[in-house]
């Protein structure tokens, strides 16, 4: 995120959850999962909720290219990423149940082939 908003201004909204603010967000629908479950809950966190800015929730495009951004970024330096808004990384937005727009989580370097 430290290069990304070089690129484009944006807001962290949330990073590291502890026990009592995981359950919470659960609790208010905002995450799928209880403590210790979410990579929000790792320490460091490995998850981290980040918006364009200004934000506007009613404009969900704008959270969807702002994603395409923070992915691409990601790549170029060799991370994988997992985006709440395609959870299974297949770009078919349209299979979700659960859309988490500002959610993106570290899924590790990306594996460089051997030749
Ligand atoms: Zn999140």
């Amino acid at each position: 995120m430290n290069e990304v908003i070089k690129q484009v201004d944006c807001s962290i909204l949330c990073g590291e959850r502890n026990e009592k603010e995981q359950n919470k967000a659960y609790d208010e629908g905002k995450s799928k999962v209880r403590f210790p479950d979410s990579k929000h809950n790792s320490s460091p966190s490995l998850a981290v909720d980040v918006a364009p800015w200004p934000i506007d929730w009613d404009d969900a495009s704008r959270f969807y290219y702002f994603a395409g951004r923070v992915m691409a970024v990601a790549s170029g330096k060799g991370y994988r990423l997992r985006f709440g808004g395609d959870w299974d990384g297949d770009m078919n937005l349209k299979d979700q149940s659960f859309n988490d727009l500002v959610h993106f989580e570290y899924m590790g370097k990306v594996e460089t082939e051997e030749r």
